[in-house]
């Protein structure tokens, strides 16, 4: 793109996931499709980017471990800024700055901060999961009824010798 702040383009695709978009509990697979519907408009200190990215993630339930998947559209936003700009320093701790050598737009970081950010911390199949059981890890979805006799080991020694009396 040109130096000619107002210019704008439109980028519409849909491509393979670089790598996986997301965190190590859920993410779009490397390979999956993602669809960009992103608007690059040229400002004076370099191309601002704004738009969605969408996928579909995948994860693990975090309660039943049960895969979880989840659709995701996400608001993108990033000014790529032309390195030799004034404003590069000023503006170096903000997020959503990304350098830009004047060709070639590395839309990756920006693509993954914005999935990463509207990702569930803890990915749950539904929001009533009750998870597993803790003594057998049953998932208690499919059983809700499920309960163990827990023996006390000491009633466990007295009912022991209860049997013993009555043999
Ligand atoms: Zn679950
Ligand atoms: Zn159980």
């Amino acid at each position: 793109m040109v130096r000619r702040p107002g210019a704008q383009r439109i980028v519409s695709e849909v491509f393979p996931a670089p790598a996986v978009l997301g965190t190590e509990l859920i993410g779009v697979p490397e390979g999956a499709e993602v669809r960009l519907e992103l608007s690059l408009e040229s400002v004076q200190e370099g191309i601002w980017v704004s738009g969605t990215v969408s996928g579909t993630a995948i994860g693990e339930c975090g309660r039943c471990l049960d895969e979880v998947r989840l659709e995701v559209a996400a608001p993108v936003q990033g000014l790529f800024e032309y390195s030799d700009s004034r404003t590069a320093v000023e503006d170096e701790d903000s997020e959503d700055v990304f350098q830009f050598d004047g060709e070639h737009l590395e839309l990756e970081g920006v693509v993954r901060d914005a999935v990463v950010t509207s990702l569930p911390f803890t990915p749950l199949c539904g929001p009533d999961c009750p998870g597993l059981c803790d003594q057998c890890g049953a998932r208690l979805a499919d059983d809700p009824d499920h309960t163990h006799e827990v023996l006390d080991p000491r009633w466990a020694a007295l009912q022991s010798l209860t049997d013993e009396k009555e043999s």
